[in-house]
């Protein structure tokens, strides 16, 4: 069971919801957001006190309403929160009526790439560029990205051409750092489950892109997004990447499609799909794209790089900008055909 505090509660109202839940011994568990604060139940509720808890928590002042959450993840879940949740990082709206294209190199290689395929990306009509200044590499010798500088880059252009960023984070003492360089924080495949990540990233309060582990379940996912909410995130996005192929011979990953409606049914929080690193093969990331949009997905993210052939990592799953235009103009009728704008 949760308490959704109405904004502006004041602390004494915020006290007797709990003193209320401990006067039943039971163990209340305070979820402080940036405008309202959710009360969980952290223990069984006697089934014979359900009904007359949840209305004797409904009629004190200050609360905006009472809810059972019958899943593992609380504050992500439709259950609590029935709207869409929108995320809105400098002027773009994720999860809205309108799509959105995220798209730009996987890392920031040098000042001419980056201000390149900003460039390209942005006049194809994508609304948030992204670049890897701290990548996470299989091997310890391919290409680490340039950390630092590779920020500053993306700082640059973003201020620059007027467009928002997103770029990994990989440890918890970057956070800040990376926040205040680009406007959305990606948290990697990776590191989905490391959970010191998610509670240093969940506390900086900073718009998050939380991509899906290839081996983790929808709970595992949900969970790890709750950790980011729970630690005091509310612009939580959703990204599915791609699970652990059954044959590797053709594509990298197997993108789960199925993982869209799912989601979009148990949590509130918009969902993106990753089609470069969902399939590894730029040939068929045009494909996968249009049906991550007819399968309901808020948006993309997509890797594009001025000159793939020459890419210091992905290059195989990279558009070049006239594919990424093509791709682009064959969207608009997916996302109208789905009731969405691009
Ligand atoms: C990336 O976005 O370049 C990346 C490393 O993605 P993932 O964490 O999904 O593998
Ligand atoms: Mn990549």
């Amino acid at each position: 069971m949760m308490v959704l505090m109405q904004p502006g509660a004041k602390p004494a109202q915020i006290q007797e919801v709990i003193d209320t839940i401990s006067s039943h011994n039971m163990r209340p568990l305070k979820l402080p957001g940036d405008e309202q604060t959710a009360i969980g139940i952290a223990s069984a509720i006697p089934p014979e006190l359900r009904e007359s808890l949840t209305a004797q928590l409904r009629s004190l002042p200050g609360v905006e309403h009472v809810v059972q959450i019958s899943r593992p993840f609380k504050l992500a879940s439709r259950e609590f929160w029935k709207q869409d949740t929108v995320v809105s990082v400098k002027g773009v709206e994720i999860g809205g009526p309108k799509c959105v294209v995220m798209a730009g190199p996987c890392s920031v290689e040098n000042r001419e790439q980056i201000f390149m395929a900003a460039e390209a990306v942005k006049n194809c009509g994508a609304a948030v560029l992204r670049g890897g200044a701290y990548k996470p590499r299989t091997s310890p010798y391919s290409f680490q990205g340039l950390g630092l500088e590779g920020l500053r880059l993306m700082k640059e252009v973003g201020d620059n051409l007027q467009i928002a960023t997103v770029s990994e984070v990989m440890a918890p003492e970057d956070v800040e750092l990376v926040a205040e360089h680009v406007d959305i924080l990606q948290i990697g495949a990776r590191n989905m489950q490391n959970y010191a990540l998610l509670i240093a990233v969940g506390k900086a309060g900073h718009p998050t892109l939380l991509k899906r582990g290839p081996g983790a379940s929808i709970d595992e996912f949900l969970l790890a997004a709750e950790y980011l909410l729970h630690h005091g995130t509310k612009d939580v996005i959703l990204c599915e990447r791609g699970v652990y192929p059954l044959d590797k011979t053709y594509t990298r990953n197997t993108l789960d499609l199925n993982a869209v409606p799912v989601l979009k049914h148990l949590s509130h929080l918009p969902v993106l799909v990753d089609p470069s690193h969902g399939t590894g093969m730029a040939r068929y990331v045009p494909a996968m794209s249009r049906a991550a949009l007819a399968a309901g997905a808020d948006g993309l993210i997509l890797e594009v790089h001025p000159d793939p052939k020459h890419a210091l990592s992905d290059g195989q799953q990279s558009l070049n900008p006239e594919q990424f235009q093509c791709l682009m103009d064959s969207l608009k009728g997916i996302a109208a055909a789905s009731g969405r704008s691009l």
